[in-house]
């Protein structure tokens, strides 16, 4: 694969775009888009070889599946089984960052590399306005990964795509930084009645109890079954020292509130924000000229436990 493109090309997110986008999609190629958690590589979920391409280009390991991003949930109802639990958790939280995985339904039409051979698949209608016009424009459901090589830091503006999957695939659409800024909290909702959080994302764990109520068991202690949940990811590629107090000699500090650093994931101590920045400030410590990171002690309270969660898993 590598090699095989000179771009990728970065065109801002405009109609023209767009619509060039759909049409690379429908002809099976691999395009990235911005969603608001981070950016994309998308491609039809329904073709085999569009799926190859993905898993090619980010050299992601076969047995890690893929979520697959739809219009609305009616699409959604097409691909999986929905029981009250994932109509109410779809109604409450789609289109946003929320992937549920359910029992795939025996008529849908997906590349069986999307479920990597499960009988579930994940599925998450975004909210992103350029994601959104393109799931429209296509018609189509769409696989979509995080826009990177497998293993390294997510990217959360164009320039962090082109940058990770250079020679490797042949668009992206520029839509900015992304707003919220982490992966989405993957919930497993299952047909003996109970629920488990596969990933912690911006919509937490309390939020998805409330919705569902103590009649739905949760599962806090089940096997791991995401690989997004494996000990290493998110990798800047240098030692990551976490809850520094402050920079030992050789280290890029990412500061929080009071406490600076070289770069700051939020100066006003706000963790939305810190979610939103703490994939541009992992890349700005890779790039930079010193040897080791360091980060400030983030709190685990809302998004607190997803940028954790991250942190623990790029420390690795
Ligand atoms: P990424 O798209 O790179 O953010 O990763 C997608 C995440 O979704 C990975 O952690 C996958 O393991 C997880 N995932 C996708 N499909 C399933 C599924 N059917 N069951 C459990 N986890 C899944
Ligand atoms: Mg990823």
């Amino acid at each position: 694969m590598s090699g095989k493109y000179l771009g990728p090309v970065v065109r801002p997110a405009d109609a023209a775009a767009i619509a060039e986008a759909a049409r690379l999609l429908i002809a099976g190629a691999p395009v990235a888009l911005p969603t608001e958690t981070v950016y994309g590589l998308a491609a039809r979920a329904d073709s085999p070889g569009a799926v190859a391409a993905i898993y090619a280009a980010k050299g992601r390991p076969s047995f890690n599946p893929l979520i697959v991003h739809v219009a609305d949930l009616a699409q959604a109802e097409t691909l999986a089984q929905f029981d009250e639990r994932a109509r109410k958790l779809a109604g409450a939280f789609w289109p946003g960052a929320l992937t549920l995985v359910l029992p795939l339904k025996d008529s849908a039409r997906i590349a069986a590399a999307v479920t990597a051979g499960l009988p579930t698949i994940a599925l998450r209608c975004p909210a992103h306005p350029v994601m959104r016009a393109v799931l429209a424009a296509t018609g189509l459901p769409l696989a979509a990964p995080s826009a990177n090589r497998s293993g390294a830091v997510s990217p959360t503006s164009a320039a962090h795509v082109a940058a990770s999957l250079a020679g490797r695939m042949g668009l992206v659409l520029d839509g900015g930084p992304c707003a919220t800024g982490l992966e989405s909290t993957i919930v497993a909702v299952r047909g003996d009645g109970s629920w488990q959080q596969l990933r912690p994302g911006p919509i937490t764990q309390a939020q998805i109890a409330e919705l569902l109520g103590p009649e739905s068991r949760a599962q806090f202690d089940a096997a791991i079954e995401a690989p997004g949940q494996l000990a290493s990811h998110y990798s800047p590629g240098k030692p990551l020292r976490l809850n520094a107090g402050k920079a030992k000699a050789g280290e890029f500090l990412l500061g929080f509130g009071s406490l600076a650093g070289d770069f700051n994931l939020s100066p006003s101590a706000d963790l939305a924000e810190a979610a939103a920045r703490l994939y541009a400030g992992l890349h700005c410590a890779a790039a930079s000229a010193l040897p080791c990171i360091a980060v400030a002690a983030l709190p685990c309270e809302g998004f607190g436990a997803a940028i954790n969660d991250r942190l623990r898993r790029a420390a690795v």
